[in-house]
C-alpha cells in the first residue's frame, strides 16, 4: 500500500503557469486545498530563466487587432483564432494584475510602463522588467502564492503518472524525492503545468528540467498531443552552452553580420509590411525565419567555425556600455562569463538553438482536455495560440492568461464534485507507475546507461528533425527512436539508493523524452508540407488545402503514434502570405 494523501486540486509544476493556476484556485474558493508539485524549488523553474519580456498591448497607437494579427501570422495560420482574440483581450489586463502584485516593470521617464520591440511584433508592445522579466515574474507569483494558506506546497516531488479512475482524472503518483517513497495524490482536478520539453535536443536554451513529463502523463493516459512538429528554434544561442542572448538584444538595437561583417538578414524575406517602421525587419524578423537565415548563410559558407559549430555575430557595440549596462546587463555578464567577450568591445558569437515547444497536452480555450478533470496549461499544453511559431514574448502571457483559466476551470470543476475517487481505487490506478519505477530498480545485467541513450536521443532528433526535414531524415530518426525505446528497457540504475537518487530521476525523465521525441517526429513525417517552424525540403510549400489542421498524435504502447487532425478555428483572419517586405525568401 502506498501513502495516499487526499487534496482537492493536484497542480503539477511550479513554474509560471502552476503558480498563477494555484493562486486563481485560491481567489475562487480559499476553502480549496491546493498540492502544488514541483520536481525543484519553484524558483528553479525555467520562467525564472526568461530574459526579455512578456507581450500585451499598452501604448495607444496600438490595439487588440494589432496583437491579434501579429499572433496569428507570426503562427503561420495554425493559431486557434478564438483563442488569440482572448488571449490578447486578457493579456494587459493580467499583466497590470503583475503589477500589483509587486512586479517591477521597468518605465519610461514619464512613468509609463516601457515596451519594447519584440521579433514579429509590428509595434512595441513586450513589457519588461530590465532583462530579468521571468526572474521578476516568477517572485511576484511566488510571493504572492504563500499569501494563500490553501495552497500546501511539495517541493521536490517527481510526479510520474496521472491516476485515472472511471475515466476521470483523481490524481496523481509522485516520488518524494527525499525519501524515495512514491506518494499518491488523491484529488477532484488535476492542472498540468510542467512546462517544454526543449531537452530532447542536444543544444536548447532550456534548462536541464525541461524533458516534457507532463506532455508524456498525459499522452499514455490518452490525453493527445497537439502540433508536436512545430520546434522553435531560437537565433542567438551561444555555442556550447546553447544559453539564451535575449532578443530583447536585438529589439535594443544589436545587427546580426556574417563572416564578411555583412548584415546577412537583408537577403532575406523578414522585414515588417507597413505602417511600422518604414523598413525591413532585419533583426526583428520572427524567430522561424531568423533561424533558416542561418542555415543558408550556413550551406551557402558564410558561417564562422568554432570548435562549437559554426556562428554568426551580434554586434552590440554601438549601442555603447551606457546603454548595454542599462538596458541588457544580464547579456553582458552572460557573454564575458560563457564565451570570454564583452559586448561593449567585440560582438558575440551565436547560433540557432531550441528554444520553445508550441506543441503540447491538447486543450481547449478553457485549459481543459478531453480527460474529465484534467487541464493543462503553459508551455507544456498546447491551446493554440502559438501555431506553426511562436511569437517572442507572447508565452509569458499565455502563462498567466490559460494558468488562471486552468485554475478557475480546475476550481469549478472540484466543487462540481461531492466525492474523490475510492481510496483502493487510487491505489489499483498507481499499479502500473509503481510498476514503472520497480523495473528500473529490478534491471541488472542490461548494459544501457542513461547518459548513452539520451545523447543518442538528442543527436537523432537534430540530425532528423532539426531547422530542416526531410522524409529520409525523419524516416532515420523514427528507426532510431525505436530502437532506443526498445533498449530503453535494459537501462541499469548505477545508484539503487532511495534517498535523492537523481539517476532514477533521469531515467524517468528520459522515458518521457523519448515518448515526446517519437510524437514529434512522426507528426514531422505526417505534414508533408511548409509552415512555420516546420520547414520539409521535399515540401517546401504552404498546404493550406491538406494541413490547415492541428496535428494529433495518440499514444499506442507497442508503437509509433496514431496521428490525425483537427480544423484550426478561423474567425476574422483567411489564411494569407506571410510576407514581411523584402524581395528575396
Ligand atoms: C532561456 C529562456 C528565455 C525565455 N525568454 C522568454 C521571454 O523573454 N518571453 C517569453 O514570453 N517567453 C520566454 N521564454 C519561454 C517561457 O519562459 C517559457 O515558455 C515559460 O516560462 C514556461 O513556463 P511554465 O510555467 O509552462 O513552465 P516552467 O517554468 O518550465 O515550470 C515547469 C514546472 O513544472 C515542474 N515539473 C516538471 N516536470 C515535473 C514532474 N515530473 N513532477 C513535478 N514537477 C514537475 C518543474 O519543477 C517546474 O516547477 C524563455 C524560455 C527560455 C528557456
Amino acid at each position: 500500500m502506498m501513502d495516499i494523501i487526499t487534496t482537492d486540486i493536484v497542480i503539477v509544476g511550479a513554474g509560471g503557469a502552476g503558480l498563477r493556476a494555484a493562486i486563481a484556485v485560491a481567489e475562487e474558493n480559499p476553502d480549496l486545498k491546493v498540492a502544488l508539485l514541483s520536481k525543484v524549488y519553484p524558483m528553479r523553474s525555467h520562467t525564472v530563466a526568461a530574459e526579455g519580456g512578456a507581450a500585451g498591448v499598452a501604448k495607444d497607437e496600438d490595439s487588440l487587432d494589432n496583437h491579434f494579427n501579429d499572433t496569428v501570422t507570426g503562427g503561420d495560420w495554425l493559431c486557434d483564432q478564438d483563442a488569440v482574440d482572448l488571449f490578447v483581450r486578457e493579456a494587459p489586463r493580467e499583466l497590470t494584475q503583475m503589477e500589483h502584485w509587486g512586479c517591477p516593470w521597468s518605465r519610461e521617464a514619464d512613468g509609463k510602463v516601457a515596451v519594447r520591440p519584440f521579433g514579429g511584433m509590428k509595434v512595441e508592445r513586450t513589457w519588461y522588467a530590465a532583462d530579468k522579466t521571468g526572474f521578476h515574474m516568477l517572485h511576484t507569483l511566488f510571493q504572492t502564492s504563500l499569501k494563500y494558506p490553501s495552497i500546501e506546497r511539495y517541493d521536490e516531488f517527481y510526479s510520474t503518472d496521472l491516476l485515472v479512475v472511471d475515466g476521470r482524472c483523481s490524481g496523481v503518483a509522485a516520488i518524494e524525492m527525499r525519501s524515495g517513497q512514491l506518494r499518491l495524490f488523491r484529488a477532484k482536478s488535476v492542472i498540468i503545468a510542467t512546462g517544454g520539453a526543449g531537452r530532447v535536443f542536444p543544444f536548447t536554451t532550456n534548462g536541464a528540467i525541461k524533458t516534457g513529463d507532463g506532455m508524456a502523463m498525459a499522452y499514455r493516459a490518452g490525453v493527445a498531443l497537439k502540433d508536436m512538429e512545430f520546434v522553435q528554434y531560437h537565433p542567438t544561442g551561444l555555442p556550447g552552452t546553447g544559453i539564451l542572448i535575449t532578443e530583447g538584444s536585438r529589439g535594443e538595437g544589436g545587427i546580426l553580420v556574417n563572416k564578411d561583417d555583412y548584415r546577412y538578414l537583408q537577403d532575406y524575406d523578414l522585414g515588417p509590411p507597413d505602417p511600422w517602421p518604414r523598413k525591413k525587419a532585419m533583426e526583428l524578423g520572427p524567430r522561424d525565419r531568423l533561424s533558416q537565415a542561418f542555415w543558408h548563410e550556413q550551406q551557402r559558407g558564410r558561417t564562422i567555425s568554432t570548435p562549437h559549430g559554426d556562428v554568426v555575430h551580434l554586434d552590440l557595440r554601438h549601442l555603447g556600455e551606457k546603454k548595454i549596462d542599462e538596458r541588457l546587463p544580464m547579456v553582458r555578464d552572460l557573454a564575458i562569463s560563457y564565451v570570454g567577450v564583452d559586448p561593449v568591445h567585440a560582438p558575440i558569437p551565436v547560433r540557432p538553438v531550441v528554444h520553445y515547444t508550441m506543441g503540447g497536452i491538447d486543450t481547449d480555450i478553457d485549459a481543459k482536455t478531453a480527460l474529465d478533470s484534467l487541464f493543462t496549461a503553459g508551455e507544456c499544453a498546447c491551446v493554440s495560440i502559438n501555431g506553426a511559431n511562436r511569437l517572442g514574448s507572447n508565452s509569458l502571457t499565455e502563462l498567466l492568461v490559460f494558468g488562471a483559466r486552468a485554475g478557475l476551470g480546475a476550481a469549478k470543476s472540484a466543487m462540481a464534485q461531492n466525492a474523490h475517487a475510492e481510496e483502493s481505487a487510487i491505489q489499483e490506478a498507481a499499479t502500473m507507475a509503481r510498476d514503472r519505477v520497480g523495473r528500473l530498480f529490478q534491471s541488472v545485467g542490461g548494459g544501457e546507461s542513461v547518459s548513452g541513450l539520451r545523447r543518442e536521443m538528442n543527436m537523432t532528433m537534430e540530425a532528423g528533425a532539426g531547422i530542416y526535414r526531410t522524409d529520409e531524415s525523419l524516416r532515420q530518426s523514427c528507426t532510431v527512436m525505436n530502437d532506443i525505446r526498445a533498449r530503453y528497457a535494459n537501462i541499469e540504475l548505477e545508484d539503487k539508493s532511495n534517498v535523492y537518487n537523481t539517476d532514477l530521476i533521469q531515467a524517468l525523465e528520459l522515458g518521457a523524452m523519448i515518448d515526446v521525441a517519437g510524437a514529434m517526429i512522426v507528426s514531422a513525417q505526417e505534414r508533408k508540407e511548409s509552415r512555420g517552424s516546420h520547414q520539409r525540403l521535399d515540401f517546401t510549400e504552404r498546404d493550406d488545402e491538406r494541413y490547415l489542421k492541428h496535428s494529433l498524435a495518440h499514444y499506442q504502447a507497442d508503437g509509433d503514434p496514431d496521428i490525425n487532425y483537427r480544423d484550426v478555428v478561423i474567425t476574422r483572419s483567411q489564411p494569407g502570405e506571410r510576407v514581411y517586405g523584402g524581395e528575396q525568401k
